[in-house]
């Protein structure tokens, strides 16, 4: 079998050292054409000079200049990308059959996009690309003939749980009634409501079961991340969010669930790994070595569920919200958490006037039809602005108080 051509958007990240980690066991079948990060020059000299890909890609012009530098200095044979036009070639080139999403946030919007009008496998991480313009996304994806599959965890175990001849993105699954997303909670679900406040970027970083980026921690922590993948299962599974049930399980042992017609509950399970749902959309419907841990289901001893508390978690209720007034509303609530969340970890913002800041900028920003590109990223820029607008005004209250 030819090996498949792979580029990974975001490849210094958590999911893009997964990706590569699950490529590396299995030679054979992946060849590494490109690989893309921001501004982590190490990052990716380092995984250029692992992982011989053919092109390197860096966001950041000057990085993408210094980076060239070193791999010529190390006289290593890659070509050296930059910008918003790297990101859109690598993801789009003929050699490439599957494209990894892992760029955090918008950034990752355009490439992904080209990605999907050029028809390729995209092993979907980047959620707020689908959260923003999921309907645009969505039809690019079937105009282009390309094949989405689900690598955020609880999705991909949704994905899992559905008849074999289930196709994200293309219409409802026969006999599904309800789909049951866990939630770990994250790290603050039994921490009394008086100290949210006081809340560290450290803290909200240390998840108990998953290590991932900054963003998507801070995300979990809030709960934004479940409102978002909320909004994700209803694109990629065709339900409404009345069909999307939150359900707390602090074990994150089982990824998701679904609920057939007929009393049947499936679920899937494993060991909070990454790399078992990315292994499962490069390998679809094959099966490969992940490296992952055997759960040790004894060991697991208890699963436990709950339902979440939408006054610990506005975040959940807003992005319900969001769902429910669509249009651009998604991406005005993707635009302006993105916007909390870094005055967050920049201590700009406490951990508890993240939800303020997504709430008013939802009752600013009118919601139109998310009918472009144009209208869409529109809408994310006037979003930015007015919360940023919100957290300045929320920074002085606090240097004053
Ligand atoms: P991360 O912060 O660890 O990595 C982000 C990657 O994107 C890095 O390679 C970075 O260089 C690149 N990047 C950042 N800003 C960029 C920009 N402006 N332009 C181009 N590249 C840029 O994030 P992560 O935890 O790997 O998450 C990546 C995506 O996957 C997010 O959308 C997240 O929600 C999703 N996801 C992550 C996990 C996880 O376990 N980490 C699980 C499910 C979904
Ligand atoms: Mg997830």
């Amino acid at each position: 079998m030819k090996p498949q051509g792979i580029t990974i958007l975001g490849a210094t990240g958590s999911i893009g050292v997964s990706t590569l980690d699950v490529v590396a066991r299995n030679p054979a079948r992946y060849r590494v054409v490109a690989l893309t990060a921001n501004r982590d020059i190490d990052g990716l000299l380092r995984q250029c000079l692992a992982h011989k890909p053919r092109y390197a890609v860096m966001a950041d012009t000057d990085a993408a200049e210094q980076l060239a530098q070193r791999l010529r200095d190390q006289a290593a044979d890659i070509e050296v990308l930059a910008g918003a036009e790297g990101l859109q070639r690598v993801a789009s080139l003929e050699e490439v059959d599957c494209v990894m999403a892992a760029i955090v946030g918008a950034a990752g919007l355009m490439p992904v996009l080209e990605a999907a009008r050029s028809g390729k496998r995209i092993l979907l991480a980047n959620k707020e690309a689908l959260v923003m313009s999921g309907a645009l996304f969505m039809q690019q994806v079937h105009e282009g003939g390309a094949v989405l599959l689900p690598v955020d965890s609880e999705h991909n175990a949704i994905f899992q749980c559905m008849p074999p001849s289930f196709v994200p993105g293309a219409g409802t699954a026969d006999g599904v009634s309800r789909i049951l997303l866990t939630a770990s909670g994250g790290p603050f679900r039994l921490t009394p409501l008086e100290q949210l406040a006081g809340i560290t970027p450290e803290q909200a970083c240390a998840h108990p079961n998953w290590d991932m980026g900054r963003k998507i921690s801070v995300d979990s922590a809030t709960m934004m991340n479940k409102g978002l993948e909320v909004i994700e299962a209803c694109w990629l599974f065709s339900t409404d969010a009345s069909q999307v049930e939150v359900v707390i399980h602090p074990q994150s042992v089982v990824h998701s669930m679904v609920q057939y017609r007929d009393g049947s509950v499936l679920a899937q399970l494993g060991n909070p790994d990454m790399r078992t749902p990315i292994a499962h959309c490069l390998a679809w419907p094959e099966r490969i070595e992940a490296g992952v841990e055997p759960l040790d289901i004894v060991g697991v001893g208890r699963l436990d569920f709950e339902a979440p508390d939408l006054v610990r978690f506005p975040c959940l209720r807003l992005a319900q919200e969001a769902w429910r007034a669509g249009g651009t509303a998604s991406a005005v609530l993707n635009a302006a958490n993105e916007i909390a969340v870094e005055a967050f970890l920049d201590g700009h913002l406490a951990f508890t006037g993240i939800p303020g800041v997504i709430e008013a900028t939802l009752s600013h920003i009118g919601v139109e039809e998310a009918a472009t590109l144009e209208v869409i990223l529109d809408a994310d820029q006037r979003a930015r602005e007015y919360a940023g607008s919100q957290v300045a005004g929320a920074f002085h209250r606090e240097v004053r108080a």
